[in-house]
């Protein structure tokens, strides 16, 4: 038994979505669990009709919700011919159900109604996909996720219970099995005991997947993505990169740490405790090797490079000269806590303290009005953060040549350096 996912960028088009059905053709026989996301750029666009139905402008989420149908009904038109009304009547069901809340006006917190809207993405995708995958001869049975993954009621930040997903694995998912090979279903989505959708953050498929991957004890996860493999850097940040054809789990959680937008973070924990090996393929060109993800991978690694853009050092003083010791520490990471941002890089010192930041400039308002109650606060804008993991000497004068440097930080792995 494995576990596939596939993100949006893998079925924004009729001709990805017939990919797809190729990738499965390459495995006749074998019991797949198919996570799949949202088409394209469809949670964006449900963002948007939630801001608009939220701050009250129901024309406008209405006529936002109407593209996100006409986008959906048009590809289902080039991919479902004979089971076309049946597959339209699914849709339609998930059409109504937003479109009736979006007639209402909202009386509870938007983090209730983002998720009440935005999980259609996912349903819509993958009931289309199902039915043109039965259509073209690949027999698939699909699933309400919301059925299977129980979560508690921090909408868009849901926590799994993995008790009761646990149980609903083995009553409906591990019988159905018995009866198809194929199953789709949705990431990121789940729903409470009450039966409210809820979603698990943005990006938060992967993660979906590891959830199963560990509770059917799957062979492997495999996520197929536009990349030929995890790199050693982002190819549009740098001219050479390479492919990694083996990381340790710990590699890329480090390196999700950094600031790689390689996987999900919360993916690796699921998989490494029951220790499934997790595959990043091409959806592209499947003939690609990949890269694979487990605990002891034989490969020694080049060095790493994660670039942040855009970054902004704030120096905190002390304004008597008195150590910055415990009391103003924790009531900086109160504060962080508070506004919900969290330094890529800080330095403590006698009487100061240095923290290195994403420059969200409504959060570092805050965060340096916050902070001047007990701190002197200065800021330096536009600089560039890179980190490098398993540094050499030549890596470091490469990347860092003709650069000023404002700040550096070292361990025998790992290599930060702030420069302007
Ligand atoms: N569709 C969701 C998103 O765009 C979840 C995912 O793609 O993993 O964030
Ligand atoms: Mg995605």
């Amino acid at each position: 038994m494995k576990v596939f996912k596939f993100g949006g960028a893998s079925i924004n088009s009729t001709d990805r979505i017939s990919n797809v059905a190729n990738i499965l053709r390459d495995h006749p026989g074998e019991k797949i669990l198919v996570i799949i996301s949202a088409m394209g750029k469809t949670t964006n666009a449900l963002e948007k009709v939630t801001d608009a139905f939220f701050e009250g402008r129901k024309d406008e989420a209405l006529t936002l919700f109407k593209e996100v149908k006409k986008n959906h009904l048009n590809t289902l038109k080039y991919l479902v011919s004979i089971q076309w009304k049946k597959a339209e009547d699914a849709l339609a069901d998930f059409f109504t159900e937003v479109e009736w809340l979006l007639h209402d006006k909202p009386v509870r917190g938007y983090d209730y109604y983002y998720d009440q809207i935005v999980c259609s993405g996912e349903l819509m995708s993958t009931a289309m996909i199902s039915a043109y995958l039965n259509e073209v001869g690949i027999a698939n049975q699909w699933v309400d996720v919301r059925d299977i993954i129980r979560t508690d009621n921090q909408f868009r930040d849901a926590v799994i219970d993995w008790t009761i997903t646990d149980e609903k694995v083995k009553s409906i998912i591990e019988p159905l099995f018995a009866e198809t090979d194929l199953i789709i279903t949705q990431g990121f989505i789940g729903a409470t005991d009450e039966n409210e959708s809820t979603t698990l953050g943005r990006e938060g498929s992967d993660y979906s997947a590891a959830v199963f991957a560990n509770l059917l004890n799957a062979e492997s996860q495999t996520i197929w993505k536009d990349v030929e493999a995890v790199m050693s850097a982002d190819p549009k940040q740098f001219a050479h990169v390479e492919a990694l054809p083996a990381l340790s789990y710990r590699e890329v959680v480090e390196m999700a740490y950094y600031g790689a937008q390689v996987i999900h973070p919360k993916t690796i924990k699921p998989l490494q405790n029951k220790q499934i090996p997790l595959h990043v393929r091409c959806f592209l060109d499947p003939q690609l090797p990949g890269t694979v993800i487990s605990s002891n991978p034989a490969h020694t690694l080049p060095p790493i490079l994660v670039l942040k853009e855009q970054q902004v050092l704030m120096q905190l003083s002390s304004r008597d000269f008195s150590f910055v010791e415990e009391k103003p520490i924790s009531m900086l990471h109160a504060m962080f806590d508070e506004i919900k941002i969290r330094p890529n890089l800080s330095q403590h010192g006698a009487v100061s303290l240095l923290c290195v930041l994403d420059d969200k400039p409504e959060k570092i308002e805050r965060l340096a009005l916050a902070a001047s109650e007990i701190f002197d606060v200065q800021l330096e804008k536009n600089l560039t953060l890179l980190t490098i993991r398993h540094y050499t000497a030549e890596a470091i004068a490469t990347h860092t040549s003709g650069k000023q440097i404002v700040l550096e930080q070292k361990t025998p792995e790992t290599l930060q350096v702030l420069m302007r």
